[in-house]
C-alpha cells in the first residue's frame, strides 16, 4: 500500500491525490482521502480503482476541504484477504474523547488476529476486514488523552510492519515499526509539510525530500513545528530489501540510494556472477528493466526492447472469461519478432513466484524464433511467503520452495536460469560485506525464511517456519 499526508497547505486534498497517484504502484485496487476544515469537520471520500479515475472530479475534491489531509491507495495483503469491500479502504476513522483521528496504515500486522479476538471480547464494534482497523480500537481503548500518547500506547500492542500516516484536527502524525520495514519520507511543501511513503511521491507535488522518518521514530507536526518521539525500545532496523528491487519505483530515493541505481547494479551483480554468451540482453518490462540495463553494461551484450508492454493494462486487470485468463500474459507482454529472430537471448526480471509468467514469455520468446532463451532474475529465489505487506502466494504455490534452480530451469524449459545470490543482492544494495548472517541489514524472509517478526497469526494457522 501506499501513504501520504499534507499540511499547512490550502486544499491539501489535492496535494494528497497527488501524492497518492504517484504512489499508484503500490495499490491499484482502491483509494481514499481524509481531510480537515474548521467549519466542516473531517470529510472523507473512499473509492475503487485508480485515483487518476476518481480524486480528480472536481466535485468529489470540493467535499475535501482544509489544509489538512491524508491518503492511502491499497492492494490486498496476506492480512486482509477475501472479497474486497469499501469499508475495508482506508483511512480509518475513530472518534475519541478528545476528538477524532484518522489513520492510514501500510504494512501488515503479524498478531491481528490476536488482537481481534481480544477487542472483541472486550466489546469493539469492528467495521472491516482489515488488520489495521485493531489500531483504531486499541487507541480507543487506551487511558491517555491525547491522540499521539493513544497511538504509541496501540503500537506497542501491535507486531509487524507499519507505517503510518495519520491526522487530528490539528496534527499530522507519522510513525515506523521499529525494524522500519516500510518506507515512509518526510518533505517541506510551501510552508506545510508532506509524509509520503515513496520520495516520488513528493517530486510530483514539488516538495522538497528532507529525511525520512526512521525506523521506531514518531513526528508529530502542528502548527509548522515537528516533535520527533521514540515511543518503542530501539531495535537494529530491517528494511524490506524487496523494495529495492521491486515495489518502490525507480526514481525515488530509499536510504540514500537511487532505486535505479541499486537495480541496475543488481544487474551488473548478476552479470558477474552468471555470466553468459548471448547476443542480446532484454527486460521483462517494466519491472526488469534497470536490471537489465546493468547486466547489459557490465557484459557488454547489446541491450534491446524485445519484450513491449502494453501500457494501458493495470496490475489488477480482471480476467473475465478462462478463455481471455489462458491468453494470460500476452495480454501485458508482446515479443518484437524482428528484434528476437535468430538470436541467443537474456532476458532479465525481477523475481520469479509462481513460474507462470516466465513460461509463457518462454513461449512467446521461442515462437518468435530466438534460438536460445537463458533466464537472469534480479533476486534470490522467492522460496518463503511475506507477512510483511507484500502479496506473495501461499508456500505450496511458490516454485523456489519445492524445486532447486536446476529443477526450476527444466520446469520453465529455458536454457539456463541463474538468480542472483543473497550476498549479491546485499552488495548492490551497497553492504560492501554482503549480508550480516548473524544480524542481517535487512529484512529478506521472502528469501531465506529469516523472519525478523514471528508471524504469530499464521503460526497458529499451521504455517511452519
Ligand atoms: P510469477 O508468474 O512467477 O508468479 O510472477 C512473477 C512476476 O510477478 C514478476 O515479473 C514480478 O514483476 C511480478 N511480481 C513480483 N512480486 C509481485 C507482487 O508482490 N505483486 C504483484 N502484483 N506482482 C509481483
Ligand atoms: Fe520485504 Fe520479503 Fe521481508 Fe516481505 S518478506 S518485508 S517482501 S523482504
Ligand atoms: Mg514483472
Amino acid at each position: 500500500c501506499g501513504v501520504f499526508g499534507v499540511s499547512g497547505v490550502a486544499d491539501a486534498a489535492n496535494f494528497v491525490a497527488l501524492g497518492l497517484h504517484a504512489l499508484q504502484h503500490r495499490g491499484q485496487e482502491a483509494g481514499g482521502i481524509v481531510a480537515y476544515h474548521p467549519d466542516h469537520g473531517f470529510t472523507s471520500a473512499r473509492r475503487f480503482g485508480y485515483v487518476r479515475d476518481n480524486f480528480t472530479k472536481q466535485s468529489l475534491m470540493e467535499t475535501l476541504p482544509g489544509a489538512l489531509a491524508i491518503g492511502h491507495v491499497r492492494y490486498s495483503t496476506a492480512g486482509s484477504k477475501g472479497t474486497s469491500q469499501i469499508r475495508d479502504v482506508q483511512p480509518f476513522f475513530g472518534e475519541f474523547s478528545m476528538g477524532g483521528a484518522a489513520i492510514a496504515h501500510n504494512g501488515n500486522i503479524v498478531n491481528a488476529d490476536a488482537l481481534r479476538r481480544e477487542l472483541i471480547g472486550a466489546g469493539s464494534i469492528f467495521q472491516s476486514a482489515s488488520d489495521s482497523e485493531c489500531i483504531i480500537h486499541l487507541m480507543a481503548r487506551s487511558l491517555q488523552r491525547r491522540v499521539p500518547e493513544r497511538m504509541q500506547d496501540a503500537l506497542r500492542r501491535v507486531e509487524g510492519a507499519f507505517s503510518i500516516v495519520a491526522m487530528t484536527r490539528t496534527k499530522l502524525i507519522g510513525v515506523r515499526d521499529p525494524l522500519g520495514v516500510r518506507p515512509l519520507v518526510l518533505g517541506r511543501l510551501g510552508d506545510g509539510y508532506a509524509l509520503a511513503s515513496e520520495t516520488c511521491a513528493l517530486d510530483i507535488c514539488g516538495a522538497e525530500f528532507l529525511r525520512e522518518i526512521e525506523p521506531g521514530e514518531m513526528v508529530v507536526i502542528e502548527d509548522g513545528e515537528i516533535a520527533s518521539h521514540r515511543p518503542f525500545a530501539p531495535r537494529k532496523p530491517r528494511f524490506c530489501i524487496f523494495e529495492h528491487v521491486y515495489f518502490s519505483r525507480p526514481d525515488s530515493i530509499l536510504g540514500g540510494r537511487s532505486v535505479y541505481e541499486t537495480r541496475r547494479d543488481i544487474g551488473v551483480e548478476l552479470a558477474r556472477e552468471a555470466p553468459v554468451d548471448a547476443d542480446l540482453v532484454c527486460p521483462v518490462p517494466d519491472s526488469g528493466t534497470p536490471a537489465a540495463i546493468g547486466f547489459s553494461q557490465e557484459s557488454g551484450i547489446p541491450y534491446g526492447m524485445g519484450i513491449i508492454r502494453n501500457q494501458y493494462m493495470g496490475r489488477t486487470f480482471i480476467e473475465p472469461t478462462e478463455q481471455i485468463r489462458n491468453m494470460g500474459v500476452r495480454l501485458k507482454l508482446n515479443v518484437n519478432r524482428a528484434l528476437i529472430r535468430g538470436k541467443r537471448v537474456v532476458l532479465v526480471d525481477d523475481s520469479v513466484v509462481r513460474g507462470t509468467t516466465s513460461i509463457k514469455i518462454r513461449e512467446m520468446i521461442l515462437d518468435a524464433g530466438a534460438k536460445e532463451v537463458h533466464f537472469r532474475i534480479a533476486s534470490p529465489p522467492t522460496a518463503w511467503p511475506c507477512f510483511y505487506g507484500v502479496d506473495t502466494p501461499e508456500r505450496e504455490k511458490l516454485l523456489a520452495a519445492s524445486m532447486s534452480e536446476d529443477e526450476m530451469c527444466q520446469h520453465l524449459g529455458v536454457d539456463s536460469l541463474r538468480f542472483i545470490s543473497l550476498d549479491g543482492l546485499y552488495r548492490a544494495v551497497g553492504e560492501a560485506d554482503g549480508r550480516d548472517a548473524k544480524s542481517p541489514q535487512y529484512c529478506d524472509a521472502c528469501f531465506s525464511g529469516d523472519y525478523p517478526v514471528t508471524p504469530s497469526d499464521r503460526i497458529e494457522q499451521g504455517f511452519q517456519m
